[in-house]
């Protein structure tokens, strides 16, 4: 199996961005920030399952526009979550990558409507855990999105939801050895959306890396004060950089190298 080009081996691909694409300025800030640091990625939300409907719900297929420009003028590839059986192909048309989120880990006709449309040009699909699935769940979702013959799959451990309140969702970080364990697919950890709090990320980074994750994904902002989701938990692009470098060094530790 291939699962070029979403992760090579020795890599660790990071997946930063902000939570929402909110203007072409923000997204074009964040992606100089990391061409500059020599990544290959970038993440960015367009369609949003907030908690709420009052929430900001994104930007939708406008946001997408943006994603792509951007990406093209850095060349980084683009990843987005996908949140409609609908909607996949439309997607598809702009960026390189589907993300799953965790609320839709479960949503078995929209992993069979993701099979079918990927199944032709393998486009990479990064597929959360569900807050509250068991590995063996996740692991048999899984199944769902290379039924029709897309490889190109990673998972993605993003926290759970336990009795704890001190983090916005308890991370398990032992999800990264137990599924390098029991299956083939690359692991990504999503250190933002447990931490809830910027002050945590870059611990639960370094944790993330240290327990050999294949792909890190980290939520990051031009102000985060301002941004329209998820403003506790994103860093700046100062931030960002400075966390940059420490995972640099605890990636070489373990013989890898941050892309
Ligand atoms: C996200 O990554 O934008 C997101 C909504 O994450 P999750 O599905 O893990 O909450
Ligand atoms: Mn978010």
């Amino acid at each position: 199996m291939s699962y070029v080009p979403y992760h090579k081996p020795g890599t660790i691909t990071m997946l930063a961005g902000p939570c929402s694409i909110e203007s072409a300025e923000q997204l074009d800030e964040v992606a100089a920030a990391l061409s500059e640091l020599g990544l290959t990625w970038i993440r960015g939300g367009a369609f949003k399952p907030r908690t709420s409907p009052y929430s900001f719900q994104g930007m939708g297929e406008e946001g997408l526009r943006i994603m792509a420009e951007t990406g093209r003028r850095y060349s980084l590839k683009t990843l987005t979550e996908v949140v409609d059986t609908a909607q996949i192909n439309m997607v598809l048309s702009h960026v390189d990558a589907l993300q799953i989120g965790t609320r839709n880990m479960a949503n078995f006709e929209l992993l069979k409507a993701i099979a079918v449309a990927t199944a032709k040009n393998h486009q990479p699909v990064l597929f959360k855990r569900g807050m509250a699935a068991t590995i063996d769940e996740w692991l048999s979702a899984v199944e769902y999105l290379t039924i029709e013959g897309n490889p190109n799959i990673m998972l993605c451990e993003r926290g759970l939801r336990t009795f704890e309140t001190a983090t916005r969702f308890t991370l398990d970080i032992a999800a990264v050895p137990v599924i390098h364990k029991r299956s083939l697919f690359p692991i990504c950890v999503d250190v933002s959306h447990p931490a809830g709090q910027v002050d945590l990320v870059p611990a639960l980074a370094k944790a993330a890396v240290a327990a050999g994750c294949d792909a890190l994904m980290i939520e990051v902002h031009p102000n985060p004060a301002q941004a329209k989701s998820d403003a506790s938990q994103q860093l700046t692009i100062p931030e960002f950089r400075a966390l940059f470098s420490e995972l640099q060094t605890v990636a070489a530790a373990v013989g890898k190298t941050i892309v």
